[in-house]
């Protein structure tokens, strides 16, 4: 499949190159679709079958660089484009793709540099939680905040996952572990009834010490662990349920709670509610919007649904991202038991949320 004139070279493993002098854009992405629909074929070997899937990066000559060196990172980063969309595709490069790659790698150096130094600009926010009957406070969620003076405000969803990647998401998790168990030991004095959410990466609590400082730190804020609850997002307890069943289940034995974050979202189906360990569902907050419109019966039915469902096996359930009053209304009438969002309140710091809450 490969012209005469071009070269191949191979890089490591499963990575290689072809260099094809004199060819057009449109030359190249000829070639990739040859080669990708020869590998998402069937393949045959030793009588198993195998299909193949193959990402790919084009780069330019001439026009998007002038020299061989630049030519492969250009390469490289069209194809980190083509994997990070999903795989199995090219990419062309763009003069964008180095500088977001940029952007990736100064943002992760800077975060590395603020945990390192004393989790420097990190801070810990929390938006209250209420119960959907008389709206009182039932608790709150911990929200991890991050502020670098050297760059753009970025969100934790962009950050998060550089945190897992570069390994530090550990380190952080256990910091947050700490300062929310602090501030809700804190809180149980004034509401007794208080529950404190915090979000755990899937790499923080597969790590084996994971549980043990979850006690050490009940221990440590002597609080009793009911005023607990993990979050976790949907995809890992359909994914990865067998690893997680036994830290789930030592953490519900000493009587912490375990919540689907973000449900419908990932590859779970309402049938496998059934089998979940959790012990609450949280309904992400996609399902809010158009609730109230006629036209999108769908996600009134579906979160109607997963009310019923999970009602009936002793779980409860929910509702995030509730913005606007007519929002309210619905999903109280759904019977949702609690309910999270901008119209209740935006995430606070600790000291805004004394101020509002402590008088009430
Ligand atoms: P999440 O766990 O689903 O948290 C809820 C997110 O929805 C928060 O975004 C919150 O600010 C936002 N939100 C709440 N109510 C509303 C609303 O009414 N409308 C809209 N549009 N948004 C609302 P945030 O703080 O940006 O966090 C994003 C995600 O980052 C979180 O999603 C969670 O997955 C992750 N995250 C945050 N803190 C931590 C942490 O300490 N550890 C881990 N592992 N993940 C965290
Ligand atoms: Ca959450
Ligand atoms: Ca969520």
């Amino acid at each position: 499949m490969i012209p005469h004139k071009a070269e191949t070279f191979r890089f490591d493993g499963d990575e290689g190159a072809v260099f094809c002098p004199g060819a057009t854009l449109e030359d190249m992405n000829s070639l990739y679709s040859k080669i990708h629909i020869y590998a998402n074929k069937e393949h045959e070997i030793d009588g198993i079958s195998y299909y193949c899937t193959i990402s790919a990066g084009i780069a330019m000559l001439g026009t998007d660089t002038d020299n061989y060196l630049g030519l492969l990172k250009c390469a490289m980063s069209a194809l980190e484009a083509s994997k990070k969309k999903g795989k199995n595709m090219c990419t062309a490069f763009t003069p964008g793709l180095l500088q977001s790659n940029l952007h990736i790698m100064e943002l992760t150096n800077e975060l590395q540099r603020c945990v390192m130094n004393g989790m420097d600009g990190f801070s810990v926010v929390y938006q209250p939680l209420v119960k959907s009957d008389e709206l009182g406070l039932k608790g709150a969620e911990a929200l991890l905040r991050w502020y670098s003076p050297k760059m753009e405000k970025v969100g934790p969803a962009e950050f998060i996952p550089l945190l897992e990647s570069n390994g530090n998401i550990e380190t952080v998790g256990k910091w947050v572990l700490d300062k929310a168990f602090c501030t809700c030991k804190k809180w149980i004095d004034r509401w007794p009834d208080f529950v404190m959410n915090i979000n755990v990466s899937y790499v923080q609590i597969i790590e084996d010490d994971f549980v043990s400082y979850v006690e050490e730190l009940l221990k440590k804020y002597d609080l009793p662990a009911r005023h607990i609850v993990l979050e976790m997002t949907e995809r890992y307890f359909v994914t990865d349920m067998p690893t997680l069943k036994a830290t789930f289940q030592r953490l519900q034995d000493i009587d912490i709670c375990i919540a689907m974050d973000d449900f419908g979202t990932g590859y779970s189906s309402l049938g496998m509610l059934s089998q979940t360990l959790a012990d609450i569902v949280k309904i992400d907050r996609m399902f809010i919007s158009l609730i109230n419109d006629k036209e999108h019966f769908f996600n009134r039915s579906f979160i109607q649904a997963v009310i019923s469902l999970c009602h009936s096996i002793g779980i409860s359930v929910c509702v995030e991202g509730v913005e606007y009053e007519d929002e309210l209304d619905t999903v109280r009438s759904m019977s949702a038991d609690s309910i999270q969002g901008y119209y209740i309140s935006k995430p606070v710091t600790p000291e805004e949320f004394e101020e509002k809450y402590w008088n009430s």
